[in-house]
């Protein structure tokens, strides 16, 4: 059977990140670490079907992993992507208010964020909303100067590249199967059958995380959670957008609201919004879901042109709690957790997940080193 240092389950933003940390870091200096990847490329999961939003870090309770891994985690990004000239901008959002009800919810908003350590936030009235983005219709907003856009690709690309230059190596059509905790470390069952020794194992296998997890064998199951898939639909804009600054409405149950979001070459989309499905490969988007959008959109851009929506793309959330439990944290299960040296699984790597990604690889590596 064969042996290597490290192996990380999945090639998405975070499973790279992770990747990309224990390579550099002192303690495995000249080790072997591998990435296995299911498919056949890095990045075909939600890491490439998600808003690319770098998140400042408002909405999370206080004191939970979203919350200080997502404003960790911008502030390493920004820094990332400007060493490693990762194409990103600081566009800034603005989170708006079409009635009184929602001013209210912004004021709540507002104080979660100060919690939160998001000390930048700046109140606006209609007026100084509507100088910024004349096409807007709102009773007040909120603007977060610190939100941006990312290119989701060439920040894995730029991961991949750092790890790979450390001597890791990522290996695609690398399906694990399940795996056995051992004395010895994990024996990784590969889907081809194959056996692979590691005393050091990170499942960041995405949607597939938590069934996986339940397939280490010699692990407490007892305290994982189960999976649910919120899949979340986007539709592109016909023509440009007027707005230079993303568009948020106030935030609902599981979702952050349909937003307008802008890509780095200034194409608009709007979304996500929130349908729970029963399978991680459900990512067909219905084009009558449109019809919700235009009532949305419209509460806060009136001009929104009849006809002017596409559908474009879904990306599932990994979600471990369901549709009538609070949101749950993400949840990064290590050896204090389970018991088992080496090994830490990641669950719930839902929305901050990109933006946090950086953040949750040195939270892993810290799990390794306890
Ligand atoms: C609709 C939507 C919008 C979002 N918007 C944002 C945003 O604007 N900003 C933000 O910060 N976050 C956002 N997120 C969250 C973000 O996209 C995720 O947190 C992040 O992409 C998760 O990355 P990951 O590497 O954990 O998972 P994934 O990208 O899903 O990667 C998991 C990988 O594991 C592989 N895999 C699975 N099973 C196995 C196996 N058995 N063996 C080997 N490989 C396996 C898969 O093929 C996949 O490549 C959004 C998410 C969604 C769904």
């Amino acid at each position: 059977m064969d042996r290597v240092d490290a192996v990380v389950i999945g090639a998405g933003v975070v499973g790279l990140a992770v990747a990309r940390a224990i390579a550099l870091a002192p303690r495995f200096r000249g080790a072997q670490v591998l990435v296995l990847e299911a498919a056949d490329a890095i990045g075909t999961g939600t890491s490439s079907r998600n808003s690319e939003v770098i998140h400042a870090g408002i909405y999370y309770p206080q004191g939970s992993l979203k919350a200080r891994l997502c404003v960790q985690g911008r502030q390493m990004l920004y820094a990332y992507c400007a060493e490693r000239g990762v194409a990103h901008r600081r566009c800034g959002k603005l989170i708006v208010a079409t009635d009184d009800a929602q001013a209210a919810q912004l004021e709540a908003i507002a104080h979660k964020a100060a919690a939160n350590g998001v000390d930048d936030l700046q109140w606006l009235s209609a007026e100084q909303a509507t100088a910024l983005e004349p096409a807007l219709r709102c009773t007040a907003a909120l603007l977060s100067p610190s939100t941006g856009i990312v290119d989701s690709h060439g920040l894995m690309l730029a991961l991949q590249g750092d790890f790979e230059n450390a001597g890791g190596i990522v290996a695609l059509h690398g399906a694990l199967a399940g795996a056995e905790c051992t004395g010895a470390g994990m024996v990784l069952h590969m889907a081809d059958g194959s056996r692979l020794l590691a005393p050091v194992v990170v499942n960041a296998a995405g949607l597939h995380a938590p069934d996986l997890a339940r397939r280490f064998e010699g692990m407490p199951t007892g305290l994982l959670p189960h999976a649910h898939y919120a899949k979340g639909n986007y539709f592109t804009l016909a023509g440009r957008a007027p707005f230079s600054r993303l568009i948020y409405p106030v935030p609902e149950a599981a979702g952050l609201g349909v937003h307008l979001t802008l890509d780095l070459g200034g194409q608009a989309k709007f979304g996500p919004d929130v349908q729970w499905v029963d399978s991680a490969d459900d990512l067909q988007v219905d084009p009558r879901r449109g019809d919700a959008f235009y009532a949305e959109v419209r509460r806060y851009w009136p001009g929104l042109p009849d006809g002017a929506l596409q559908p474009g793309y879904a990306g599932i959330r990994p979600k471990i709690s369901g549709p009538k439990e609070a949101a749950a944290d993400f949840m990064i299960c290590g050896p204090a957790a389970h018991g088992v040296a080496g090994l830490v699984h990641l669950l719930g790597i839902e929305s901050p997940g990109l933006t946090s990604s950086l953040a949750i690889a040195d939270e892993v590596l810290a799990k390794l080193q306890a």
